[in-house]
């Protein structure tokens, strides 16, 4: 489980750096069955290997915006908040959870930490990127903004969910771009083709989508999903 750095004007903090993740999350989790447990960042990557020992499986939450740095690009002007530390902190956890098999699930920036971590690119700004895409985030006031994917017939995600058509929940004003070395795109958007979901098909369980399933939990396709990753988290456990 991975949280986010900010800063927090409380009385307890003022303002100082904190580390936090968003309750929902933890609840999904724990409503799956599973044991949540925040991970702190560290750019020490021996404090990274000795983390990941007691864990059965990492979940990539969302985030602000990886660093663009990254993947070798300047920040566009609509690039906001994106964090050196948690950037390179996800990678040192994915190249680490990958060498193990440990089960990984991505979740919005999750989606994109993956695809980074293993070579690929992003879009830093659809709607100056990719002009005709549908509306992936909403504006100010408006209502969340939701659109239709499609799935690969073959794919993990399709045999977890049952179908290969569904409408999903959107809040991302990045995607991916260019595919990292191995993964599959497994899901996308209609009619736009952006990809919405990832899959590295020679591990036991390695999937990211660009939606955010703890914000639409009530959904049994959601529950599915969750439950498929704490299931793979116990296959790990046992055979370990
Ligand atoms: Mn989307």
């Amino acid at each position: 489980m991975d949280y986010s750095p900010g800063t927090d004007e409380r009385s307890f903090s003022r303002g100082r750096a904190v580390y936090y993740v968003n309750e929902n999350y933890l609840q999904m989790v724990e409503e799956s069955g599973g044991i949540p447990y925040l991970l702190p960042a560290t750019d020490r990557h021996d404090t990274v290997a000795e983390m990941l020992e007691p864990l059965h499986g990492i979940l990539l939450t969302g985030g602000t915006d990886l660093d663009p740095s990254s993947y070798r690009e300047e920040p566009f002007e609509e690039t906001s908040e994106f964090d050196r530390r948690r950037t390179f902190f996800e990678f040192a956890l994915i190249r680490e959870a990958l060498g193990r098999n440990l089960p990984i699930l991505g979740i919005c920036r999750g989606n994109q930490s993956l695809n980074v971590a293993l070579g690929g690119d992003l879009y830093q700004h659809l709607p100056r990127q990719v002009p005709g895409a549908v509306k992936h985030r909403a504006g100010k006031g408006e209502p969340v903004a939701r659109h239709e994917i499609e799935i690969e017939p073959d794919s993990k995600l399709a045999q977890i969910l049952g179908r290969t058509r569904l409408e999903v929940n959107s809040y991302h004003h990045q995607a991916v771009r260019k595919v990292g070395q191995g993964l599959r795109v497994v899901a996308r958007s209609v009619p736009d083709g952006i990809v919405e979901a990832l899959e590295l098909p020679n591990k036991p369980f390695c999937l990211t989508v660009q939606w955010h399933p703890e914000r639409d939990f009530e959904r049994p396709e959601e529950k599915k999903l969750l439950a498929a990753f704490v299931e793979a988290a116990r296959t790990y456990a046992k055979q370990r």
